[in-house]
């Protein structure tokens, strides 16, 4: 993997404002994904690739990441950065809206990171249980909302997204299969172990 050339990507998304995985988020995640050796992840809502491109670095042997994006422009940029990297033959791209592209897949997961439309995160959550594995973790990130979700004053236009990320907090807490820690780590990461 070419790391010279994801920093420049990094460096490069950061400039154009794409919300890429904060830096804090992703030391946390590393040391999951590095004891856990996954071989299959998915992730929902890809942007340019940087934190599937990141991931790739812990996969098992032979493993792979699934992970999807909507947009066009991203997408077309995400599939140059794989190439880059040197990473093409370890990430697939489903290429769409990740409500419609889920309820077809059906392979099983040991990682899901779930980092897409937070008004769609109670849905992403039934997707994921339904494809994860035994011992399987799902990771949700921006689940605080810049702080939105624990605050009850929200302006209209989070207030729809705030409902939904409430909502998913609860089911991951309530969940009997589910052993959850939320950290207050870049935007919110809420880890979810299935046990
Ligand atoms: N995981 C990336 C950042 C993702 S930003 C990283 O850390 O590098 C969130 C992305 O999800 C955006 O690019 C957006 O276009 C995409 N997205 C949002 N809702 C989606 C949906 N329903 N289906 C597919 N992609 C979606
Ligand atoms: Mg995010």
């Amino acid at each position: 993997m070419n790391k010279e050339e994801l920093q420049k990507i990094k460096k490069d998304a950061l400039e154009k404002h794409i919300p890429i995985i904060m830096d804090d988020t992703l030391e946390v995640i590393d040391k999951i994904l590095k004891e856990k050796k996954p071989n299959k992840i998915l992730e929902i809502g890809a942007a340019v690739g940087y934190s599937a491109m990141c991931f790739s670095e812990y996969l098992g042997e032979g493993g792979r990441i699934d992970t999807i994006e909507r947009d066009e422009d991203r997408i077309k940029e995400a599939k140059e950065n794989f190439k880059k990297v040197g990473v093409e033959n370890k990430i697939f791209l489903y290429e769409g809206d990740a409500v419609e592209i889920l309820p077809t897949l059906n392979d099983k997961y040991d990682v899901v990171f779930i980092d897409a439309a937070k008004g769609k995160y109670p849905f992403f959550l039934e997707q994921a249980l339904r494809m994860l594995n035994d011992e399987g973790i799902i990771l949700a990130d921006n689940i605080l909302y810049k702080g939105y979700v624990m605050s009850d004053y929200n302006k209209h236009k989070q207030r729809t997204a705030v409902t939904h990320l409430r909502q998913y907090i609860k089911e991951i807490t309530e969940n009997p299969e589910l052993e959850t820690t939320i950290l207050e780590v870049g935007d919110g990461l809420a880890i979810s172990k299935k046990i």
